[in-house]
């Protein structure tokens, strides 16, 4: 790691040092079966340090040997985890967020080592992660419950069961947190998981794996409910996507991945469910609340690195109050205190990965031939060193551009101007994603009129983005496949059943009599 600068930060520089030495003297393992095992190709893959870009760790890179293992293990503990009851089931995730929460301090140092995260943010990461834990805990005994559909002569009920193994894929933001949000129900409903984390971020699903499997054993169950394959997404993530034994596959992350993943599970109908890419607008009303509009605007694209699915990365501003609420941006921006991720003064860390620093510095090239003005940011932060960059705001651009189309995925502001709300409305739509949209107004009407007319899986009005989890997450058009949250889960990860029952000996028609 970089030589921290601030004394402040050395505390928890030691403390993540000692987690972490664990990875420094052996690659991070896969968990199959309950064994901790390297690959059977021995290979293994450099991850690294985003400060500095010095390998952090080595971590065994599973082929499809390695998701076969995992496979049939996860098949043969399906037939024990989805035959016990519900509550069984709850006793043991409540167990499983217990044991996250013992082990907060040393996840999210990890976390923040591994991501770039900055700790303010990450300290939180594992509390979340419990959080999703005991929310699904909660309704693993009612998850098989169905609906009564009487007719005249039948009874008619609908029962829900585990669909069997399954595969869970997930990004390098906010890993820990994401692969939470799609352990936890896959458990709660019955499914057993063989987990495939992000390349550039492995070593937080290490511990999850592990606290996982250990509470689910201490309970007297068996191995191979959880399971974990590091590796690339074209080996690792491809055979798991491929593979006979897995049922479904829940994935998080780019939209091309996406469109891979539904080709590659083609063979064997895959059930698949996608959380996606997005470029999401914030629209600003000339009749805002203008202070928390501001702050909300700044934390949904400045906080997390801006690696972040719902980020705020289009500020769409009505023209009457563009040049003094955009001054206002700015003003924070040059503000924003970049650093080193285990400070707690650090408001943006090192992005994850140079090649992904490099995508994010690649735009302001073409914000400058597109027209667009860079009022802030726009090149490397902290002297040059590891993936550090500034926070950048992007003023006066136009739909077409590149800088408002595509997903940038980093601290990077693009701020629209518009005239009226259907011009708003217009702009808003005018891209392929459709996750999330932002709409600040006082006017009750409009608030519901743009929230209806957005093409967006989730809408917040007057707010930033606040997670209820029994609502449905998931996003339209190439944001998304399917939602996540309550009972929406349960549909995914369980299939429904219909069972007729007759009431009475009505007629049969006869044939062959
Ligand atoms: P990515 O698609 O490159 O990788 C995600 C995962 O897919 C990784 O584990 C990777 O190894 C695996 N993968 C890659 N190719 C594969 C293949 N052919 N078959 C199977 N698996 C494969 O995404 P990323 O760069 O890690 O994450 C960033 C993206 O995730 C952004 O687009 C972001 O918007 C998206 N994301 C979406 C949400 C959401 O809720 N909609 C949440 C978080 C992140």
């Amino acid at each position: 790691m970089n030589k921290p600068a601030a004394p402040k930060i050395a505390a928890n520089l030691s403390r993540a040092r000692k987690h972490l030495a664990r990875f420094e003297s052996a690659p991070a393992l896969h968990l199959i079966g309950g064994q901790a095992v390297p690959s059977r190709s021995g290979e293994t893959f450099d991850s690294l340090d985003p400060t500095s870009n010095e390998v952090l760790c080595r971590v065994g890179a599973g082929n499809a040997e390695d998701i076969d293992r995992a496979a049939i293990a996860a098949a043969a503990a399906f037939e024990v985890w989805s035959r016990i009851p519900g509550s069984q089931r709850r006793t043991i995730l409540h167990a499983i967020a217990d044991n996250i929460v013992a082990r907060a301090e040393e996840i999210a140092l990890i976390e923040s080592s591994d991501t770039g995260q900055p700790i303010r943010y990450m300290s939180k990461a594992a509390l979340r992660g419990a959080e999703n834990f005991r929310f699904f805990a909660d309704r693993a005994p009612e998850a098989r419950d169905g609906l009564s559909l009487p007719d005249e002569h039948h009874l008619n009920y609908t029962l829900r069961q585990p669909i069997g193994p399954v595969g869970i894929i997930t990004p390098w933001n906010t890993p820990f947190m994401l692969s939470t949000w799609k352990i936890a129900p896959a458990l709660a409903a019955g499914c057993t998981v063989v987990h495939k984390p992000a390349e550039w971020s492995p070593l937080s699903a290490v511990l999850l794996a592990e606290i996982v499997d250990e509470t689910i054993r201490a309970h007297g169950l068996p191995a191979g409910i959880i399971n974990l394959v590091h590796g690339f997404g074209e080996t690792a993530g491809k055979a798991l996507t491929e593979h006979k034994l897995i049922k479904a596959i829940a994935f998080v992350g780019e939209t091309t991945t996406g469109s891979h993943i539904m080709r590659q599970g083609a063979d064997t109908l895959k059930r698949v469910h996608f959380e996606l890419g997005g470029k999401n607008p914030v629209i600003v009303f000339d009749d805002a609340d203008l202070d928390r509009a501001l702050d909300a605007v700044l934390f949904m694209i400045y906080s997390l690195n801006g690696e972040r699915c719902t980020s705020s990365s289009r500020a769409l501003v009505q023209r009457s109050i563009y040049d003094s609420f955009t001054a206002r941006i700015a003003e924070r921006v040059k503000r924003i205190r970049v650093g080193h991720p285990l400070d707690p003064d650090t408001e943006i860390g090192p992005l994850i990965h140079p090649r992904h620093a490099e995508k994010v510095l690649s735009f302001p090239r073409y914000a400058r031939e597109e027209g667009a003005k860079i009022a802030c940011g726009g090149a490397r932060a902290m002297d040059g060193a590891g993936n550090y960059v500034e926070p950048t705001l992007y003023l006066d651009a136009t739909t077409g551009m590149r800088i408002a189309q595509e997903e940038i995925f980093g601290p990077v502001l693009t701020v629209i101007p518009f005239e009226d709300e259907a011009e708003a409305i217009r702009i808003g739509n005018d891209v392929r994603y459709g996750l999330a949209g932002y709409v600040w107004t006082r006017d009750l009407g409009r608030a519901h009129r743009v929230a209806r007319d957005l093409e967006a899986g989730m809408i917040w009005v007057n707010s930033e983005n606040v997670r209820h989890l029994p609502t449905p997450f998931g996003g339209m058009k190439y944001s998304g496949l399917g939602r996540d949250g309550g009972d929406y889960s349960f549909d995914f990860y369980m299939e429904t059943k219909n069972v007729a029952v007759a009431f009475d000996s009505h007629s049969i028609a006869r044939i062959g009599v």
